[in-house]
Parts: structure tokens; sequence; C-alpha cells
């Protein structure tokens, strides 16, 4: 039943709905990352395991370093011609449906079920089941599995330990709890590999990723007595390194852990837009500062796409966090 006033389904009406579909299409976000994938991918294997039919649409590529994950060889960025009327797409780590982009066709949002863990969900399905004091989607997506009865094996651990890996920074971030590190010692027992997630996820890096991080650390600015910390990437110079999108992924990580930063950005000013990407030590709540410019995410870690000049964004995105506290 779709309710007037949307609001966060129990693990328990939500499983009941998975029991009731019978085909399913999972939803990343663009530029996805660990979490989106890693929390699509275990739900559709799961849902497999009791016999359903699963599709997993993205409207991107899946990025070089998430190719480990069992089943990322089916993600598409098409959707099958004889889906059923009643299949259920099921979007992941995502605050709102415009971050999955512009490639799904309208869908009747009856069908529509928004799992994630972001700050100010926009609950956009007719279920959703929002927990934003879980680390990550895959740990909302745990909620599920034990509902469901799902016996948790080496390829859904290893979906879930990514996403757990993924938004915790590598068990670096505050949002690792102790239950955190319960669950995810659990998954390495059922089989989750975490050497082989952390040398994916964390430490393989190309040279020309490296380079263009040096780049980046080039062009460092700072501001408010050392406690703001930005620099940007462009076209330039992803050209003279031979860099592309994917190696920036976590170089504002690199800002914000200059000494005394206590909030950073990174203007990725590529491919014909600018994408800005916020974090900070838990002092400045960048998710607020983030979502007056239009964007979202998380206190420590948010984002947003700017429409307009680099040099007027650096502005506007430094303005919205001095609002915020910097
Ligand atoms: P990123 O800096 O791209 O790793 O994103 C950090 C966080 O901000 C993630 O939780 C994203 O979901 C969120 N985020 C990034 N870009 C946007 C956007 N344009 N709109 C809403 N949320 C965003
Ligand atoms: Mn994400
Ligand atoms: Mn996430």
């Amino acid at each position: 039943m779709i309710e007037s006033t949307p609001r966060v389904g129990s693990a328990a009406e939500i499983a009941e709905e998975l029991r009731r579909r019978s085909a399913f299409v999972m939803v990343s976000h663009v530029k996805p990352d660990g979490d989106t994938l890693g929390a699509g991918l275990a739900l559709g294997l799961a849902l497999k395991k009791l016999g359903k039919r699963v599709h997993y649409f993205q409207q991107d590529a899946v990025p070089r370093n998430l190719r480990f994950l069992p089943d990322s060889q089916f993600v598409a960025r098409e959707l099958p011609g004889d889906l059923p009327p009643d299949a259920l797409f099921v979007f992941g780590d995502m605050s709102d449906m415009g971050r999955a982009g512009e490639h799904l066709p309208k869908l009747d949002r009856a069908n529509v079920l928004d799992i994630d863990h972001h700050l100010g969900n926009a609950l956009f399905g007719a279920y959703n089941f929002v927990l934003p004091d879980e680390c990550s989607t895959g740990t909302v997506v745990m909620h599920l599995l034990r509902e469901l009865g799902t016996d948790v094996d080496r390829d859904i651990a290893t979906c879930i330990l990514t996403t757990i890996m993924t938004d915790t920074g590598g068990f670096m971030h505050s949002n690792t709890t102790p239950e955190v590190l319960e669950l995810s010692a659990d998954l390495m027992r059922r089989g989750a590999n975490k050497e082989e997630i952390t040398e994916e996820i964390f430490l393989n890096k190309r040279v020309a990723a490296t380079k263009l991080l040096g780049k980046i650390v080039d062009e460092m600015e700072f501001g408010h007595d050392g406690r703001y910390c930005y620099s940007y990437v462009d076209d330039g110079m992803l050209r003279e390194t031979g860099a592309d999108g994917e190696d920036t992924e976590d170089t504002v990580n690199t800002l914000r852990g200059q000494d005394g930063v206590e909030v950073a950005a990174l203007f990725k000013a590529y491919d014909g837009e600018i994408r800005v990407s916020l974090r900070s030590n838990g002092r400045v709540n960048v998710q607020a500062a983030a979502k007056t410019l239009g964007g979202g995410g998380h206190f420590r870690a948010s984002g947003l796409t700017w429409n307009g000049s680099l040099s007027d964004g650096i502005v506007a995105v430094e303005r919205a966090l001095v609002a915020e506290g910097l």
C-alpha cells in the first residue's frame, strides 16, 4: 500500500514486500562507490537465493576497483525488455532518486523501494528503509537479510564488508562503532577477505592517480587560520597525468588530513561539470552546507554539483561552510 505521508517501514514490512515480488532491479547511484554497489549486489545475491529474478542497473560503468565484487559482471545500464510490470526497483545509498542519473524510465512510485543511510533522505519510494545511524547502506541491507533468514555466504559477506570498509574509510571514520567491528568480524568468519578488499579499494593506486594527487596537493589553498583547505581537479590535470575521474575518488581525504584542517573541499571540474566533495572532522556539518547548494550526504562527508564557474563555486561553498560555523 502506498502511504500518503512517506515513512520508514520496519524490516519486517520491507522483507514481506521483497517476498511478495518476483523480479527486482537493484539501482546504484552515479559515480558508484563500494557502498551503493556492494549493498545492491548483496541484496541481489540474497534475493536470487530465494529464487527471484534480479537485475542490476547503474548508469556509469563499474569502477576498476570494484570489479572484484561478485555479480558485478552483471551490472548494466540497460534494462531488459521483458520485466514484469510489478518489478521492484531498489535504490540503494541515495538520498533522492535523481542520484541514479537520467537513464531510468519513468517509474511508478508503487514499484520503488528506497534503502539508505543518508541524513535528509527524501523518502522517495512507496517503501522506504532508511536508517541514518547505520555506517553504510550495506549494514541497512543486513537488517533485511536477517529478517529474510538469508544464509550470508562468502559472496554476500564480501559485498557487505566492502560497503562497511568503503563508508568507514577502512574502519577509520567515527561511524566505526563496536557493533560495526563485531559485524565485520562475523563477515570475515563467513569468508569475506578483508585483505583483498583493502588492496582493491585503498591500496592499489595507479601511478597516474598518485601523480594527479601531487597536482591536487600543489594547488591546495588554506583559509580560516588553517582550518579550511580546498583544491581542484580539471581536465588539464587529468590529461597531463593520464588519470581519470575514478582516480580522484578519495583525494579529498588527503586535504582533510592536513594538520589543523577541519573542513576540506575538492572541486572536480572535468567532464563538463563541477562536482564538489566536502569532508569535515566532525565540528562543521558539511551535509547542511551541501544541502543549501542543492547537494547532500552525511554530517562529515557530503557533496554537490555546482552550476556555474569554478571561481564562483569556490566562493559559494566557502560561504555555505561559514554559515555552518567554519
Ligand atoms: P563524495 O564526495 O562524492 O564521495 O560524496 C560524499 C557524500 O555526499 C556521499 O554520501 C554522497 O552520497 C553525497 N553526495 C555527493 N554528491 C551529491 C549530490 N550531488 N547530491 C546529493 N548528495 C551527494
Ligand atoms: Mn555512496
Ligand atoms: Mn553510503
